[in-house]
Order: structure tokens, then sequence, then C-alpha cells
């Protein structure tokens, strides 16, 4: 059986913001900076038709933020919550460019993301306590134009979300079941490869979709019983680590067919989550329009109950990563990425 784990307080989605270095060609920085202070403000310089404002976040890691301090402030937290059975999603939202797969899935040895951080903490700990018995399966999927195809399994491309008594889940995912970092980096990489040539196939792009890692972590112990029985105490985690699709906003002169397509369905996607996240914000809100998108259906999976009210349940972290960077050329749309940032706090 599965112990059943006691409901936690419904915890607010955590928002850090990350403003990558500014480019040395084609950019003009100093449009925003991170404070000095710990308390995670944003000054905008006074720019065009946006007055200098400040905002607050949990926390805004600045150009010269490493990996691993990204990865201890909004990721090690709900890594070691779904080593303990419960569930967790980091999400990282901005516009192309903005340095959401760098943060996520960079395998440089100077700068290892935060999946393979994760993937790593989890088999480090696992490594660690002789008390118990592990699995761990991944699967890795993404969501475009309202499709889910499994990037383990690139032939399943029409994933559909279900539902039972134990919750949401993607069925017919492909779980592969994971024994150490180096079959998570293995898997990681034929991931990636499968996306771009679903991408390179349709002469997309592949930041024109959500990405979504997910890692299940499956804890026994046994526990003499009454007489000479035997329990097996379990507990599952699942951690999310999604990368969602470029937030920019496509100008109306340049979208035509399919590139119109995929503004739509992304619009669609990042504009549902924000009002998921809008009405659990407001308990009069009668109606949490998560059925509205696959990607907050998608979500539901992993119970981010603190962004969507969920009636099965929750007790997930989230934290939200907003990707940003200082050039003055961006200005409007990093404007727009912090004013999402601020509505999921
Ligand atoms: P996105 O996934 O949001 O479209 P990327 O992660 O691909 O953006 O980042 C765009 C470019 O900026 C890449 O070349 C990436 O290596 C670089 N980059 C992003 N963030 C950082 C950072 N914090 N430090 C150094 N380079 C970065
Ligand atoms: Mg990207």
């Amino acid at each position: 059986p599965t112990s059943a784990l006691p409901d936690r307080p419904e915890e607010r989605v955590k928002v850090f913001v990350r403003i990558r270095p500014t480019k040395a060609e084609g950019e003009t920085g100093g449009a925003v900076r991170a404070k000095a202070d710990s308390k995670g403000l944003v000054i905008f310089r006074e720019h065009a038709n946006i007055p200098a404002s400040e905002f607050e976040f949990d926390k805004v890691l600045g150009p010269s933020a490493s990996q691993s301090d990204v990865y201890h402030a909004a990721v090690k937290p709900i890594v070691e919550d779904v080593l303990n059975g419960y569930n967790g999603t980091l999400m990282a939202y901005g516009q192309t460019g903005a340095g959401k797969t760098y943060s996520l899935s960079s395998i440089a040895a100077d700068a290892i993301g935060m999946i393979p951080r994760a993937a790593a903490e989890v088999f480090s700990h696992i490594e660690q306590d002789g008390g118990h018995e592990y699995s761990v399966y991944m699967s890795y999927v993404q969501l475009y134009m309202e499709l889910i195809q499994d990037l383990l399994r690139p032939e399943s491309e029409n994933l559909q979300i279900r539902e039972n008594e134990g919750g949401v889940f993607v069925g017919g995912v492909h779980q592969q079941e994971v024994q150490n970092i180096t079959q998570c980096l293995h898997l990681l990489s034929l991931g990636d490869r499968n996306r771009t040539i679903a991408f390179t196939a349709l002469n997309a792009h592949s930041s024109r979709s959500h990405a979504v890692v997910m890692l299940t972590v499956i804890k026994r112990r046994s526990v003499s019983g009454t007489g000479d029985a035997e329990i097996q105490r379990v507990k599952v985690g699942k951690l999310f680590l999604v990368d969602l699709a470029g937030s920019e906003r496509l100008k109306k002169s340049k979208s035509t067919g399919l590139r119109a397509n995929e503004a739509k369905s992304i619009n669609l996607s990042l504009t549902t989550l924000g009002m998921c996240i809008n009405a659990r914000a407001d308990p009069n809100a009668a109606h949490v329009p998560f059925r509205d998108s696959k990607l907050t259906r998608l979500l539901q999976v992993c119970k981010v109950a603190a962004l969507v009210r969920d009636s099965l349940g929750g007790n997930a972290k989230t934290s939200l990563l907003v990707a940003a960077c200082d050039a003055a050329e961006h200005v409007d749309e990093t404007l727009q990425s912090l004013q999402f940032g601020l509505r999921a706090m």
C-alpha cells in the first residue's frame, strides 16, 4: 500500500527572475538590473514609454549568478520534497533567447543546468540512503500545437491526458527506468535529438513547443507488521521540469500559416496558465480553466496545486523561473515576462 502523506497547506508559487548576461553583439544592456540587496528587486531604468519601476520577487539572480546559485534557490528544496514522496515543479518562462534552455538543460561542464543537477542530486541521495530501496523512472515529452509527443518514443505523437482515482496522468507515456545519472543524461540527449528531428522535418523551431521532463522517484521500505508479515511502505514523488515555449508575441504582420497557428497555440496555453494562476489568487473565482489548454492539463499531472486548484488535492511545491535579459531592445517583452511572474506570486 502507498502510505498516505499528510496533506500540507497549499504553497504559493515561488517566483525567481534570472537575468542573463548581455550579448556582446547586437544588444544594449542596462535596461534592467538586480538590486544588490537580497530583497530581489528589479529596477527598470526609464526607457522609451516604460517608466522606471521596481518589482519584488522571491529572488532575483543577476547576470553573474551561477547555475549552482539558481539550483540552490529555486530547485533544491523541490528535489528534497520529491525524495520524500511529494510532487514538485520547476517551470521556465520567458521570451526566446532569454536563457530558459540554458538554465534547465545545459550540459556544459562549467554550467550544468537544473535538470542534470536535479537528477544528480536524486542519485547521490539514493546512494547515501541505505534504509530504503528506490526506483527512478524518466519520461520526456513535448507539447506542440496541442499535441503531446513522447520524445523517448517519437512515433507516439498524440499522447492523451487521462484521469483515474489516482489522479491525472499521461496515458501511454514511456517511463524508462534509470539507474544513474549517465543513463539520465543519455535519455535527455536522445529526447533532445528527437525534438530537433521533429522540428527540422516541420521547418519549425523547438522554442515553439513546451518541453517537459518528468522524474518519478519510488521509495520503499519494509517494516515488520503484525506477526511475521512484512509491510512495504511506498512513497512516490514526481518532479516536473518544464521549458515553456517562448512567450514573445509574434508580430501580426509576420504571422501566417504554420507560424500563426503556432502562435495561437502558444498564446492559448500561456494565457490559460496565466488565467489559472489568477483564478487561484481570487477565492471567489468559480472556475479555474485548466481544461482549456493541454499545458495546464499536463501540469495537473504533477498536482501543481499551488497553480491549479485541483479537486484531487495537491501538495506540490512550484518554482517559476522567469528568464529575462537587460537588453533595451527587449524591454517590452521583459516587462511582460516580469508581469507574468508577479501574477504567479
Ligand atoms: P531560451 O531557451 O530562453 O530561448 P537559451 O537558453 O537558448 O534561451 O539562451 C540563449 C543564448 O544565451 C544561448 O546561447 C545561451 O547559451 C546563452 N545564455 C543564456 N543564459 C545564459 C547565462 N546565464 N550565462 C551565459 N549564457 C547564457
Ligand atoms: Mg529554449
